[in-house]
């Protein structure tokens, strides 16, 4: 079975953390040292699953972030499906120091019934200022690349979008 792999990478106040793989009950989290660092930039895109012992230890990880390093500014980039959910869900699943730069959000299309991921970034393909948030208009109107369908955008990208938005 395969294992969760992490990067990391350290240039003068900005760590980058890539992570690929599931998040289970025996992933290894790196030990993070964030002393003068102003920004983490985590890199989630990879992430295959994550399943409830996955999400306990997730949870502990990054709850250092807010608890212990309050000052620096925990970046979420190309945040999967399998996260959005729980993010979604569980409160405090990523510290109030967050901030989601991207996220990848399903689209479906009922006519070839294929679903198909596209990155909608913050400031780019979604709105995060004051209470507009939403869907720039491209994104609303997403076509299949097969029939040329409006394909069926995933009810839960609108609270990512929602939470998003109150991060910033
Ligand atoms: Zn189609």
């Amino acid at each position: 079975m395969s294992n969760l792999m992490t990067s990391y990478t350290k240039d003068i106040d900005v760590i980058k953390i890539s992570f690929a793989g599931p998040i289970t009950e025996t992933s290894l989290f790196p030990a993070l040292n964030l002393e003068g660092v102003k920004h983490v930039v985590l890199h989630l895109g990879e992430i295959s699953y994550i399943n409830s012992g996955g999400v306990c230890l997730w949870s502990q990880w990054i709850r250092e972030f807010g608890e212990n390093h309050a000052s620096s500014m925990l970046i979420l980039d190309h945040m999967p499906y399998v996260l959005s959910r729980y993010i979604v869900a569980i409160g405090n699943f990523i510290p109030k120091n967050s901030q989601i730069k991207s996220f990848l959000a399903p689209y479906y299309c009922a006519n070839c019934n294929v679903e198909s991921n596209r990155l909608l970034r913050a400031g780019k393909e979604f709105s995060t200022s004051g209470l507009d948030q939403e869907l720039l208009a491209t994104e609303k109107t997403l076509q299949c690349e097969k029939c040329g369908q409006i394909m069926e955008i995933d009810p839960l990208i609108e609270h990512v979008i929602n939470l998003a938005a109150s991060l910033f």
